[in-house]
């Protein structure tokens, strides 16, 4: 019989949730930064209409943080996703892309980057076997770490046996997902725990291949915090590797989630991340990307969003690129340069009203960025 509630569909603890950090969060401030990075490089979009766009050419820098502001409704999507992503994703032959909108040519420097990545908040995977771990390619070590346990030699049980992909070692009933759907007519699907394994998610010989102690089950029940911590406390260069590749996700803010979470329990900011630092976690195998984030803060508290910007530095230190569409003023007045579009929106939008430096648009007072901005930059009278 079901006895409670499926172990998958807990929601992660959220560290802003404490009254102590949700205090803190509102009393801390991220400073301003002291100096903008320069650019010289930059792709250009020339003569983009696309819906609301008024044939606007635009500069894009390359090697630095941008941001991409204006009131909904500006035309900001339209510059940024239907337009720049699609027409680089095409340019640098990227599978599948949409067409893009409405723009006359790219100009600029196309050599210094290899491709694009659009950081989106869709969930990281189709299927609900998908979690954090599997999707930033950590959890081929914990394999390989499992599979060279004594037990695990003395049964023959290899890499295989601890996938959730492949037949084996899984869980048959549930197929390594620790819940079984069950679909009820006229009603929303009910998940319940797999009986079979009790969500345990593999079969309980696999279980028994233990690694210091712990199953495979308890370390899919980890935080990335406790298995950080957990790995990087041993000697095996595997596990000093798994821990490595832990640590972006630490990076990005996400150390309360458990490694094996469904991806379907993840919020749209927390899958954004995990993207992030899946790109984190490869940066030196990369040719230089530019990277468009669509609205990154969203469900953020302070700290958080002082973790992205560490990830965002991170990813320029490597030479790739980071444009961000947002509305957040502590972001935006932390970029190197900043693309103000409006200045209304609709069809009193699709102008390039501003581009520079925070500073310089926390001084124009016609512009409702500007004025916004104002409120986290000194404005010298
Ligand atoms: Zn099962």
């Amino acid at each position: 019989m079901y006895q409670g509630p499926p172990l998958q569909q807990g929601q992660p603890c959220d560290p802003g949730e404490s009254r102590t950090l949700r205090f803190l969060a509102n009393t801390h401030v991220i400073p301003v930064p002291g100096s903008r990075l320069p650019w010289n490089s930059y792709i250009g979009v020339e003569g983009a209409s696309h819906n609301n766009l008024k044939a606007i050419d635009v500069k894009f820098p390359l090697q630095v943080f941008t941001a991409v502001t204006g009131v909904s409704g500006s035309g900001k999507s339209s510059l940024v996703r239907d337009i720049l992503y699609c027409a680089l994703g095409r340019e640098y032959n990227q599978g599948r892309m949409p067409a893009p909108g409405k723009f006359r040519r790219l100009t600029g420097d196309l050599h210094r980057i290899g491709g694009v990545e659009l950081v989106d908040q869709n969930p990281i995977g189709k299927s609900s076997r998908s979690n954090p771990v599997t999707y930033i390619k950590a959890y081929d070590d914990i394999r390989k770490l499992f599979s060279e346990q004594p037990y695990a030699r003395m049964n023959g049980y290899g890499h295989s046996h601890f996938s959730f992909n492949i037949e084996g070692g899984r869980c048959p009933e549930c197929q390594g997902e620790g819940v079984v759907k069950v679909e009820m007519q006229f009603m929303a699907d009910v998940i319940l725990t797999c009986e079979s394994c009790r969500g345990k998610r593999f079969l309980p010989d696999i279980l028994e291949v233990r690694y210091k102690d712990r199953n495979i089950y308890d370390i899919l029940e980890m935080t990335v915090r406790e298995a950080i911590d957990f790995f990087s406390s041993h000697d095996e260069p595997t596990a000093r590797r798994i821990a490595e590749r832990l640590m972006p996700l630490d990076q990005v803010g996400l150390s309360y989630i458990k490694l094996g979470q469904s991806s379907s329990s993840l919020s749209g900011g927390e899958s954004q991340r995990v993207k992030l630092a899946y790109f984190l976690s490869r940066e030196n195998s990369m040719t230089n990307r530019l990277f468009i984030f669509d609205e990154p803060t969203t469900g953020l508290h302070v700290y958080d969003i002082e973790k992205l910007l560490k990830s965002f530095s991170a990813l320029i230190s490597k030479g790739h690129t980071v444009l961000v569409v947002e509305h957040n003023m502590d972001l935006v007045k932390c970029a190197d340069w900043v693309i103000d579009l409006g200045p209304g929106a609709g069809d009193e939008g699709g102008s390039c009203c501003y581009c520079g430096t925070p500073e310089g648009l926390a001084q124009r007072s016609d512009l409702a960025t500007g004025l916004a901005l104002r409120s986290k930059i000194p404005v010298q009278q």
